[in-house]
């Protein structure tokens, strides 16, 4: 009998933490770069200590009680044998109180308060004073909750020791950057005085990245970009995709006269450049950008109509049911009409579907009847065989894994490659999309739809609560209609839902006589249209809804829209939202409702993240702040869904790092073929092959 093989050693809680976030090799820990660090190098001595001075002290604890001055607090003495220092704590549990204990020799580091009543701290970081004191900054990593810091601090340790770090960059590359920003320390330096600079460094250069390590660290991560980009190019052209020309009287012409407006010159303009893509065998890789509400889906519509006119079929995916039907919801409506005489048909494949629902929409697309598919990810699961696919359409791209596009290759009974159209509403400028994208050709609608009325937003607390429902009011009195929606949480559905029902309910009690709907992902489809077409003839006032989904109707006497615990959502998940009013002539306005947590305040990035939807409409302004209060340690979803983001690298700043990994990713990789491999695969990894789709 064969010997069992030994099961892999299941990994511990921050193993698995640490693969979630893509740190499974050595380089990848390596490359996991600090946010901040933290100065635990030295001791301040309470006599030499300024108020105001953020320090870290060393002392005996002296006195420790729990007092009720108003609330609940921890006051910890600590001497220095200089002078005494209060430690406050309003927050504590039994462990602090126990590692606090009267006698004990602590390091407390926080912001010094002088005054009256002598030194004092509040919420200190605190240890107890063992061992010497480190002999370079303390770093402090992105990382999630299931990943301790000190656990995360020794994996890296660990993994600069062991990884090869060999330098992939050809001299002549190397001196070409060193041109550009003067001096570049070699990868390993760059990295070891990132993880762990010297006490004495520029903190500012640090925290501005024009410290020389992080331009050497930056201009490796966007050659990885132009390499990988330029590796995918050159295989994608090699490849063909049915040819498309765009048929006079067709569908296309036929979907611009049912249209119940004219298109914009930026969309006739992209609509242009997309119809001229097709018509070419060369597989189409196109970005098609917009702001919210600046009409991409039409120009997704027209782009289908070619692809059907000429025989073929259409593939439209969003990254959730949820945005796909808000989506497509009314560009099927503007198609199917027109596809019935053809005898043709819409498919909608989701993870929710029942399975002979989904078996028969399967046979509609493999037999061709289905012109055009809808869905989610579901559209390129394996089961999925498409007739004749000649046209992708992915809205959202950048909520979408890369990895779901590339399964879109030999989806095609055909055995052509589907021309593709991503489109985002998060845009990065135009020029600079350009260069970046050395794989993807950009098409950019800069320009809204006539007739958008400016819209006010308002951040309110949620004690005031009582105000917004009197906004409510005012809005109904004029005639207008209100959202209100609850937010999305996303691991559990059954929570969205008690809070919306609960919202629900207060807000009928609160506006007797007026229609108050609820709408929720779970309702059945039919209670869901009729709650819909309520919201739409104008006899329900106020539409509650659990998600962002099912507002996804355009309703222009919509004035007010409310969104609940606004610090949950994403900056640009916000802007979506806020773009569903301000349709029609009507002055609009958006209330971000927010709640603190318990007896607090709302932390400073959460307000400043609230703040930015204030002071700015601008959907590619909002994003870029949106990355830049966040850190690059949010882009970790990102680069583990493969999305090509930069992790260090800013474009806006970082123009001249740009403009050398575009010079020099084809030349080194016509002349040093291996190095740009070893380049991509030190940088990207696994996720190389993704960033060929
Ligand atoms: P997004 O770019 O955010 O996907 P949509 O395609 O959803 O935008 O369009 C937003 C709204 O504007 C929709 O109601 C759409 O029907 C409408 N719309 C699109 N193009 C025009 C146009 N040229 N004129 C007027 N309204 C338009
Ligand atoms: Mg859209």
């Amino acid at each position: 009998m064969p010997e069992a093989a030994t099961p892999p050693k299941p990994l511990s809680a921050p193993q698995k933490a640490m693969h979630k976030l893509g740190l499974r090799r050595d380089i990848d820990l390596a490359l996991h770069l600090p946010l901040r660090y933290e100065d635990e190098t030295r001791i301040v001595a309470l006599r030499d200590a300024r108020p105001g001075e953020s320090a870290q002290i060393e002392g005996v604890v002296t006195h420790s009680e729990v007092q009720y001055r108003g609330r609940r607090q921890l006051l910890v003495t600590l001497d220095d044998g200089s002078d005494t220092c209060t430690l406050r704590f309003f927050s504590f549990y039994p462990s602090h109180q126990k590692t606090l204990a009267v006698g004990a020799r602590i390091r407390a580091r926080g912001e010094l308060k002088g005054g009256f009543a002598g030194w004092t701290m509040l919420h200190p970081a605190f240890k107890l004073a063992e061992g010497d004191l480190p002999a370079s900054l303390t770093p402090v990593y992105p990382t999630s909750a299931q990943l301790p810091q000190a656990y995360l601090r020794k994996a890296v340790v660990g993994a600069l020791s062991r990884v090869d770090l060999h330098e992939t960059l050809p001299p002549d590359a190397l001196a070409a950057l060193q041109r550009q920003t003067r001096v570049s320390p070699r990868l390993r330096d760059a990295l070891q005085h990132l993880h762990h600079p010297g006490p004495d460094v520029s903190l500012a250069a640090l925290d501005d990245r024009s410290h020389p390590a992080w331009q050497r660290l930056k201009a490796e991560e966007l050659l990885a970009q132009q390499l990988s980009q330029a590796v995918a190019k050159r295989e994608r052209d090699a490849l063909h995709a049915p040819a498309l020309p765009l048929r006079r009287e067709g569908l296309h012409e036929q979907l611009l006269a049912v249209l119940p407006f004219a298109l914009t010159a930026a969309q006739r303009r992209v609509g242009e450049e997309i119809a001229a893509d097709l018509a070419r065998t060369v597989p189409m890789h196109r970005l098609l950008q917009g702001d919210v509400g600046s009409g991409k889906t039409v120009v997704a519509a027209l782009a289908a109509a070619i692809a059907i006119d000429a025989g073929w079929q259409c593939a439209l995916m969003a990254p959730t049911e949820i945005l796909a039907e808000q989506h497509f919801r009314k560009l099927i409506g503007w198609l199917e009409p027109l596809l019935a005489p053809l005898g043709k048909r819409v498919a909608w494949l989701t993870g929710s579907q029942k399975k002979k629902q989904r078996e028969e929409m399967l046979a509609l697309i493999a037999s061709g009847e289905a012109a055009l598919v809808v869905g989610t990810h579901a559209v390129i699961q394996d089961q999925v065989v498409f007739d004749r696919l000649a046209l992708a359409l992915i809205d959202e791209q950048h909520r979408f894994g890369v990895a779901q596009r590339l399964a879109l290759r030999g989806k095609s009974l055909a055995h052509l490659e589907p021309h593709l159209l991503m489109m985002t509403a998060t845009p990065i400028p135009r020029t600079l999309a350009m260069s970046y994208y050395a794989d993807l050709d950009v098409s950019t609608i800069d320009e809204l739809p006539p007739g958008r009325t400016p819209i006010v937003t308002k951040v309110i607390s949620d004690a005031r609560r009582d105000e917004v429902v009197e906004r409510i009011r005012a809005q109904l009195a004029q005639g207008r209609q209100v959202y209100w929606v609850c937010p999305l949480i996303e691991e559990s559905e059954a929570l969205d839902l008690s809070n919306a029902t609960a919202t629900h309910a207060e807000l009928s009690y609160a506006l007797p006589g007026v229609m108050v709907g609820l709408l929720h992902s779970r309702m059945p489809v039919a209670e869901k249209k009729a709650v819909m077409s309520l919201f739409v003839e104008g006899q329900m006032g106020v539409l509650v809804s659990t998600t962002v989904i099912e507002v996804g109707v355009d309703v222009p006497n919509a004035s007010l829209m409310v969104i609940e615990h606004a610090e949950r959502f994403g900056l640009s998940q916000l802007h979506q939202l806020r773009g569903r009013v301000g349709r029609g002539a009507a002055a609009s306005a958006c209330v971000l409702l927010y709640s603190a947590p318990e007896g607090g305040r709302l932390g400073e990035t959460a307000r400043e993240r609230l703040r930015a939807m204030v002071e700015t409409h601008d959907g590619f302004e909002i994003a870029r702040r949106d990355l830049e209060i966040r850190g690059p340690g949010e882009f970790l979803g990102a680069r583990q869904s493969g999305a090509p983001l930069l992790r260090f690298a800013d474009l806006a700043t970082d123009g001249h790092l740009l403009a050398w990994a575009r010079e020099t990713a084809p030349i080194m990789l016509t002349q040093h073929p291996e190095l740009a491999e070893q380049h991509i695969a030190r940088w990207l990894g696994s996720k190389a092959e993704y960033l060929k789709a």
